[in-house]
C-alpha cells in the first residue's frame, strides 16, 4: 500500500534527506544510512534498515515510504541489450534501455512521458506530452536496472557505468527533478557514477542550460541535427525560440563552469536528403570550429508514420570523413537493440496522446518533406554524396 501524503524517501537527494532528519531532531548521518540502504543495497522495506533503531524506523514509517515505479514488461535483444517498460503515476508507460559494451554498461533513461517539442524525426515527439516524471520515477529506472541486472545481490555483476538521458522526453523541461536525479546518480553514497558518465541530452532549452550552472556537474549532449537556423527551424521547432548562436553560447558557458576539462557531445541525426549533404557537413564543421566538442552521428532510425529515410552507409562515411578531415572528433552511433524497438528515437512507451499530435504530425511531415526534399534535391544536384 502506498499513501500519496507520505514523503517518498527514494526521491530525496542527500541534502533533502539530511533536512528531513534534522526536522525529526535526528543526527544528519541518518541521511547517509538511509540513502545507502535504498540506492546501494536496493532495499525498499524500512524494517530491513538494521543500523537504524526500531523507534526511528517506526517514525519513518509514519511519515515516509519508499515508492518506486512499477516495471511492466521486459525485452531481451539478441545483442545483449535489455529494455524495460516502466509505469509512472499518470498511468503512462515509459521505456529505458540497458546497452552492454566492452568495458561499460550504458543505461538510457526517460525523463518525461511523451514530449512537447515535436521534432519531426522523433517518435516520442509525435506522441505529444503527457507528464513529467518525478525524481523517484527517474532514479527508479537506475534502481530497477540494478535490481534486474542482479547488481544489488552481486555488486559489479553487470555494472551500469554510464547513464544517458536520451530516452523519452526533454530532460530540461523537467528541470528540478532531472537535476536532483542526476545528482543522486553521482552521489558517492548512492550510485557513485562519474560526472563524466552521466549525460543530459537536450534539444536546446537555452535558459535551462544557463540555469544548470552551479547546480550540477553532469555532462551535456546537444541535439543539433542541422548546421543552420533555416533547416533547424524546420525539423526542430524549439530552434525558432532559441536559435543556434544562443544555444552554442549557453553550451560554452556551461562547459566553462565545470571544475574539469570536458567537451559537450554534439548529436547529429543523419536523415537522407534532409541534412546529410556534403555542404551540411562543411557548414557543421565551420559552425563548431570555435566549440571544442565531440560529434556523434546517428543514422536515422525509422519508425511507423515517418517517411524520413536512413542514409546509406557510404553517405554516413562521407559525412564523417569531411568532419574528421577538418579536425573534429567524430563517432557514428551503432544501432543497438533494434530488434526490440529500443534504438534512439524509437522509445515510445504507451503515452496517452494529449494533443492528437499523430494526425497533425502526418500533415506537417508531408509539408516539411516537400520543402526539405526540394532544398535537398538542389544541393544533391550540385554534388551527390
Ligand atoms: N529530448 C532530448 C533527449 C531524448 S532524444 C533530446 O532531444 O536531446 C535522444 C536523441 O535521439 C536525440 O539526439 C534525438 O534527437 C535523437 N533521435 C530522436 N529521434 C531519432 C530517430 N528517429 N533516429 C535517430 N535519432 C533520433
Ligand atoms: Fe522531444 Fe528530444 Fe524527441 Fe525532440 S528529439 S521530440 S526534444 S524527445
Amino acid at each position: 500500500m502506498t499513501d500519496g501524503n507520505k514523503i517518498n524517501l527514494a526521491g530525496l537527494t542527500l541534502s533533502g534527506l539530511t533536512c528531513l532528519f534534522e526536522d525529526l531532531g535526528e543526527k544528519p548521518f541518518r541521511a547517509s544510512q538511509v540513502m545507502k540502504w535504498i540506492h546501494q543495497r536496493g532495499v525498499t522495506d524500512i524494517n530491513l534498515m538494521s543500523d537504524i533503531s526500531k523507534v526511528l524506523r517506526e517514525r519513518l514509517h509514519e511519515i515516509g515510504e519508499i515508492r518506486l515505479p512499477d516495471v511492466r514488461d521486459e525485452f531481451f535483444s539478441t545483442d545483449g541489450s535489455r529494455k524495460w517498460i516502466v509505469e509512472v503515476a499518470s498511468g503512462s508507460r515509459v521505456e529505458m534501455v540497458y546497452i552492454p559494451e566492452e568495458g561499460r554498461g550504458t543505461l538510457c533513461i526517460s525523463s518525461q512521458a511523451g514530449c512537447s517539442l515535436d521534432c519531426t524525426f522523433c517518435a516520442t515527439g509525435k506522441q505529444g506530452f503527457d507528464s513529467n516524471l518525478s525524481v523517484a520515477e527517474i532514479i527508479g529506472q537506475l534502481w530497477w536496472a540494478n535490481k534486474k541486472l542482479g547488481n544489488y545481490e552481486q555488486p559489479g555483476n553487470h555494472p551500469v557505468s554510464n547513464v544517458v538521458m536520451m530516452g523519452m522526453g526533454e530532460p530540461l523541461l523537467n528541470f528540478d527533478n532531472v537535476i536532483d536525479s542526476v545528482n543522486i546518480m553521482m552521489e558517492d553514497i548512492a550510485y557513485g557514477l562519474s560526472k563524466r558518465k552521466v549525460t543530459i541530452s537536450t534539444s536546446g532549452v537555452v535558459p535551462a542550460i544557463n540555469k544548470m550552472i552551479g547546480l550540477t556537474e553532469a555532462s551535456l549532449a546537444i541535439s543539433l541535427h542541422a548546421p543552420n537556423d533555416g533547416l533547424r527551424n524546420q525539423i526542430m521547432p524549439i530552434n525558432r525560440k532559441y536559435p543556434i548562436a544562443e544555444l552554442l553560447q549557453s553550451v560554452k558557458s556551461y562547459m566553462a563552469s565545470l571544475s574539469d576539462n570536458r567537451v559537450p557531445l554534439i548529436e547529429y541525426t543523419l536523415i537522407k536528403g534532409v541534412n546529410d549533404h556534403r555542404q551540411h557537413a562543411r557548414d557543421l564543421s565551420e559552425l563548431l570550429a570555435s566549440l571544442p566538442s565531440k560529434i556523434n552521428l546517428i543514422p536515422f532510425n525509422t519508425f511507423e508514420l515517418s517517411d524520413y529515410e536512413r542514409p546509406s552507409n557510404a553517405s554516413v562515411s562521407n559525412f564523417r570523413e569531411i568532419l574528421r578531415k577538418a579536425g573534429h572528433t567524430v563517432t557514428v552511433r551503432t544501432t543497438r537493440a533494434d530488434d526490440i524497438g529500443a534504438a534512439c528515437g524509437q522509445l515510445v512507451g504507451d503515452v496517452s496522446d494529449q494533443t492528437s499530435r499523430s494526425i497533425r504530425h502526418q500533415r506537417r511531415m508531408s509539408k516539411v518533406n516537400e520543402k526539405v526534399k526540394l532544398t535537398g534535391k538542389l544541393a544533391t544536384a550540385a554534388e551527390s554524396m
